[in-house]
């Protein structure tokens, strides 16, 4: 049996990746992956591209989203892996979120109006289409009109939390968020655990609440973790007996540091998500 190489979480265009579906799917296999998950933020609109290009090129694909909602005023990051992108509950959950970020991209543009930066919804709605409007559309707009110099600097000027073109969002309730996964037969799992920068005992909280709502899995190995994160993580998996996943998080071909299929092997210790995929 040849090695196998999994990649659980990356982003098309119809999110605020850079390549589409297709050339996703092109890139994983050049990079060695033999299963990939798609997994747009908020939407489910480019795996259908994404499955004909798999099937075209032998690889095994995993259909997926990474859904943005809150718990205790905090916004996550849920991957649903293996979904079923048919599913009614789970599409009206992402319509949801789509009228969400509409609505949200208004008033980012609303703000960079008020700091003189016109024209910025009409923008990223054009180059968006159908796919979601993201922060990195708007980052992208204020670099194209030389507002700032890089994707880092248009977060920490106007774009990250407290910043003056920062808007704080109400995204979907985390427990709507697992449910719509788990009804559309999926695995909820908790992206990048070291990102939201919780305390040991939130984090607790947060990982009992969260398998007590149905959820499964914890991203262990993401492409830019660090060792110590990997040992955090991987704790976090034993303590609370998640499954592991493994996921780079790929964007764009541009952040060298982020590549798809290049990631540490999942450890022995750690039951893989896949395992759940049926
Ligand atoms: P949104 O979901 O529209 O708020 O956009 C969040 C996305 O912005 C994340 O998924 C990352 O891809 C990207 N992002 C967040 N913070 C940064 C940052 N400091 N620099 C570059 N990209 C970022
Ligand atoms: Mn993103
Ligand atoms: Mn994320
Ligand atoms: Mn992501």
């Amino acid at each position: 049996m040849t090695e196998q190489k999994y990649d659980l979480h990356c982003h098309s265009s119809f999110s605020d990746g850079s390549l589409s579906p297709t050339d996703v799917i092109l890139r994983a296999k050049e990079h060695g992956v033999t299963t990939l998950a798609l997994t747009d933020h908020d939407t489910l609109t480019g795996l259908a591209e994404a499955q004909q290009a798999a099937d075209q090129h032998a690889l095994n694909f995993i259909p997926g989203i990474e859904l943005s909602c809150i718990w205790n005023k905090k916004t996550f990051h849920i991957l649903g892996l293996n979904v079923n992108a048919n599913n009614a509950e789970l599409l009206a959950g992402t319509h949801q979120l789509q009228k969400i970020r509409l609505e949200r991209a208004k008033k980012i543009a609303a703000k960079l109006e008020k700091n003189k930066i016109p024209d910025a919804f009409e923008a990223v709605h054009e180059k968006a289409g159908i796919g979601m409007i993201t922060r990195p559309h708007f980052a992208n707009f204020l670099i194209s009109k030389g507002h700032v110099s890089t994707m880092q600097e248009a977060f920490d000027r106007y774009l990250g939390q407290g910043k003056s073109a920062f808007v704080n969002t109400d995204w979907v309730e985390l427990e709507d968020a697992v449910h719509w996964i788990t009804a559309a037969g999926g695995i909820a799992v908790v992206a990048h655990p070291m990102r939201y920068k919780l305390t040991a005992s939130w984090m607790r909280r947060f990982l009992t609440t969260f398998k007590e709502m149905g959820g499964w899995g914890i991203e262990v190995i993401t492409a830019r973790s660090n060792p110590d994160e990997i040992r955090r993580a991987i704790h976090f998996a034993q303590q609370y007996a998640l499954y592991g996943s493994v996921g780079s998080d790929f964007h764009s071909p541009k952040n060298q540091y982020v590549e798809l299929g290049r990631l540490a092997p999942l450890p022995t210790s750690i039951k893989p998500v896949w395992e759940l995929f049926n």
